[in-house]
């Protein structure tokens, strides 16, 4: 087999667009300043890069410049977020709601907020993926002061209904989070219109550079506040301390600018691939769900389940040429189902065998023709070799199987 590489986890990182590397060299060697250094005009070289990076990335989700604060990348955006809003409203009360189907940098630090007096509800979803509305509104008490839902999710590329959450949290009066890393720079996310107030993201997952992203936190109406995590010279308003990442975020500009001109086209091309590569699968092979909602999903992302084929063990059989994503997740001890996919209500042997492929800006037509081939002929080769198939092949009720203890 030729020695190919296909990358098709897209979600975990994107390449860096070449486009985005050129316009961050000249901050590496040329203009090597500290955009806090006011005293030469190597200091105001990197303060103006980054006025103009900030620019762009305000631009490409329509808010105020100043209404942007770089960090280091979603992870730290959402601490900041959480702990911050945690902190500082602490008076006014001690409830967060949030969901179970989160990135971990959200549920963790929620945890974490537990651990430090905060209550925290964590909703359950639908089959779909979906949050209910219902169950958010009623989950609001008066103690709650922040409601954090994700806007896509990274491993299904469901989308919740952030306008109808906004809505909600508006008339209870609730400040509304939204961890909008895996939409941002690939469908239209405008915090301002669905009332969101604060919002992560990162540029690693857009075509930028790894270890630089950014929180928004609303200026205006309400005016937010967030008690800084890092304390130091006092950088970025006051709320995150820490020399600025120069070339990071200049390439983080220009990912965005990119975004911005790019998206819709690169969004209608790769779900083009996106649904060839389902439906093709679908058709070719038997009992494969696709997971999360088909009318609420990121147009690169497909999760899909090969009834009593284990993920793990698929992509063993190609993994040398295709990269991508199982539905399980490696701990120190096990190999655990992803926690989304249980949240959906799938059972421990589906979502071990689902598998996760997100496209992207480089992905060809020809890469996903490779794919659909070597997903297929693996699935095949898997169940040929399994005893459980054979069994379901031939009628038998598995769930009505008695095993034995081994
Ligand atoms: C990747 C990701 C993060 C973490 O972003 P980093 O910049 O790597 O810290 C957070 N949330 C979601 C949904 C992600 O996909």
């Amino acid at each position: 087999m030729s020695q190919r590489l296909i990358y098709l986890d897209n979600n975990a990182t994107t390449p860096v667009d070449p486009r985005v590397v050129d316009t961050m060299i000249p901050y590496f060697y040329d203009k090597p300043g500290n955009a806090a250094s006011r005293s030469h005009p190597f200091g105001w070289m990197a303060e103006e890069a980054v006025d103009y990076a900030r620019e762009q990335v305000a631009n490409l989700i329509d808010v105020d410049p100043k209404e942007i604060i770089f960090t280091s990348g979603a992870t730290e955006a959402d601490n900041l977020a959480l702990k911050g809003v945690f902190e500082m409203y602490r008076r006014k009360g001690n409830h967060i709601i949030t969901a179970k189907t989160e990135h971990k940098a959200v549920i963790d630090a929620c945890q974490k907020i537990e651990k430090l007096g905060g209550e925290v509800t964590y909703l359950d979803v639908k089959d779909d993926g979906l949050i209910d509305l219902d169950e958010l509104e009623k989950a609001i008490t008066d103690k709650t002061i922040l409601v954090s839902i994700m806007w896509a999710n990274n491993e299904t590329g469901v989308i919740q209904p952030m306008k109808e959450i906004g809505a909600i949290c508006e008339k209870h009066g609730v400040l509304l989070m939204s961890d909008a890393t895996q939409a941002v720079g690939k469908v239209p996310v405008h915090p301002k219109e669905v009332g969101i107030h604060l919002m992560a993201f990162t540029a690693h997952k857009m075509y930028g550079p790894k270890g630089v992203g950014a929180l928004f936190v609303n200026r205006k109406k309400p005016r937010v506040k967030v008690t800084a995590q890092m304390d130091g010279g006092g950088h970025e308003r006051g709320m995150r301390s820490g020399t600025l990442n120069v070339p990071g975020i200049v390439g983080f500009g220009k990912a965005a600018e990119l975004a911005k001109k790019e998206m819709a086209q690169d969004a209608e091309r790769v779900s083009k691939l996106r649904d060839r590569l389902e439906q093709s699968l679908v058709d070719r092979l038997e009992e494969v769900y696709v997971n999360g909602n088909p009318n609420s999903r990121m147009p690169h992302v497909a999760n899909i389940s090969f009834k009593h084929v284990e993920g793990e063990g698929l992509m063993m059989t190609f993994n040398q040429n295709i990269a991508l994503s199982s539905g399980s997740a490696c701990t120190s001890a096990s190999l655990e189902p992803s926690y989304v996919l249980i949240a959906m209500g799938l059972g421990d042997d589906l979502a071990h065998s689902s598998l996760r492929f997100s496209l992207g800006r480089f992905t060809t037509d020809e890469e996903i023709d490779f794919t659909i081939d070597a997903i297929a002929n693996g699935v095949n080769h898997m169940r040929d070799l399994s005893p459980i198939w054979e069994m379901y092949k031939e009628g038998v009720d598995l769930e009505s199987v008695e095993w034995s203890e081994h």
